[in-house]
């Protein structure tokens, strides 16, 4: 059988593409994933949401993202408490004098986009958020509008509401080579040896992209790297805000059932291109320093008990921006892929875009600058605000 569109991996990325396309009527399309929906990162991450970074660009982004996050229970028809939307806001620390005049200088460009972004003293941080140790801050920002939202019910309404729009999934269905001919891309091979023809494939297969690539040919510079991250027992509901530092990498917020989830960069940094290679098993050295961590930014919850810790990886790019759009040595082939550590939040931003890009209609925000070429041509995108 042939498809218009064939899309590989069911995260976040690949199951909202997938229901964009099909709503804009794309005609007959394919997800293929080897696992289960969300078995990827997207199913590892906090989930966090923000509109408070660096760059216009991707301020004016994750603005859209936000507010497609906003609607996305109703437009989904998926219930809201399961999506979990929280915009309790995220509050970022400063740790160093030009950390903190970095902070205020990209409010300046939020201010400007209409993502109003409070500036706060640490007397006001510890007046607002009175958990907050505010010892070693120089002051913190704040955006009400920010939040996370629950990834795994979040895909899972992208692919249902995919499948009332006609997307076939086909879950536990492993891609292992992709296929071409001199002409383009003529579809995908699966691990049962069957060939799936289609006019158009879309690789959004997270840290899996390089291996998916390298099938035919094609060095995406795209890695895995492990991050960690623990939840523990669920309290009173009293802290609102995702509290969170880049430079100290630590993030930490209440889930709407009471549990803590929190998560800080792995000390050593691995580049994995193969998935034989990726590693999520958890560390010990993780336990500690989060703890550390935990007791010194919010002493209050010292004693907590921690129930589960986990590891996920971060598709990570040279520039830790997505890899999206037409790969153009190969006609009708498309990756969305590499959203490091911010890959989750993008996603309902993204897909309509990307769904415009793939059917050859204008671009309602022009992401051209995240395309493959970029490397080739030096032109990496420059954000200050990632988890890294
Ligand atoms: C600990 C941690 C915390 C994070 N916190 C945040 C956060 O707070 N906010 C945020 O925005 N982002 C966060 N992220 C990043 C975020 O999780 C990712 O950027 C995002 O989920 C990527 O989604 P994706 O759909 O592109 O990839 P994935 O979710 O990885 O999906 C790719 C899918 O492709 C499938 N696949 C792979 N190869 C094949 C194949 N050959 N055939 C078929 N299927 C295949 C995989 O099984 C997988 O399901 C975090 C990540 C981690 C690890």
């Amino acid at each position: 059988m042939t498809y218009d569109i064939i899309i590989i991996g069911g995260g976040i990325t690949g199951v909202s593409i997938a229901y964009e396309l099909a709503k804009k009527k794309a005609g007959k399309i394919l997800l293929l994933e080897k696992e289960f929906l969300s078995a990827g990162s997207s199913g590892s991450c906090a989930a966090g949401i923000r509109a408070q970074f660096g760059s216009e660009f991707n301020i004016g982004l994750m603005k859209l993202a936000l507010e497609k996050f906003e609607v996305l229970a109703e437009e989904l028809e998926y219930p809201a408490d399961r999506i979990g939307l929280w915009q309790g806001g995220y509050l970022v620390m400063s740790s160093s004098q030009p950390e903190w005049e970095s902070l205020k200088a990209r409010v300046i460009v939020q201010h400007r986009l209409n993502v109003m972004t409070e500036v706060l003293t640490p007397g006001e941080v510890k007046y607002r958020f009175p958990d907050v140790n505010v010892d070693g801050c120089f002051g913190a920002t704040y955006h009400s509008k920010d939040g996370h939202a629950d990834p795994f019910y979040t895909v899972f309404a992208y692919g249902k509401a995919a499948e009332r729009f006609g997307v076939e999934i086909r879950k536990r269905t492993e891609v292992t080579e992709l296929v071409r001919d001199d002409q383009g891309i003529k579809g995908v091979r699966l691990a049962d040896g069957d060939t799936i023809e289609a006019k158009q494939v879309l690789v959004a297969t997270g840290a899996w992209t390089h291996h998916l690539m390298k099938t035919i040919g094609l060095d995406i510079p795209l890695w895995g790297e492990r991050h960690e991250i623990l939840i523990t027992e669920p309290v009173e509901r009293v802290f609102s805000p995702m509290v969170i530092s880049f430079s100290l990498g630590y993030y930490i917020q209440q889930r709407p059932h009471g549990s803590f989830i929190m998560g800080l960069p792995p000390e050593q940094k691995h580049r994995w291109f193969d998935p034989a290679q990726f590693d999520i098993s958890p560390t010990w050295g993780f336990l500690e320093r989060m703890s550390d961590t935990v007791q010194r930014i919010l002493p209050r919850f010292k004693g907590l008990n921690i129930v589960r810790q986990w590891a996920g990886l971060y598709e990570i790019t040279p520039d830790s921006h997505h890899i999206i759009g037409p790969i153009e040595e190969v006609p009708g082939l498309f990756s969305a892929a590499g959203g490091s550590g911010h890959g989750f939040m993008y996603g309902p931003g993204l897909a309509p875009i990307m769904a415009e890009w793939m059917l050859g209609q204008s671009l309602s925000y022009d992401i051209t600058r995240l395309n493959y070429q970029r490397f080739a041509k030096g032109e990496l995108v420059i954000e200050p605000a990632v988890v890294g």
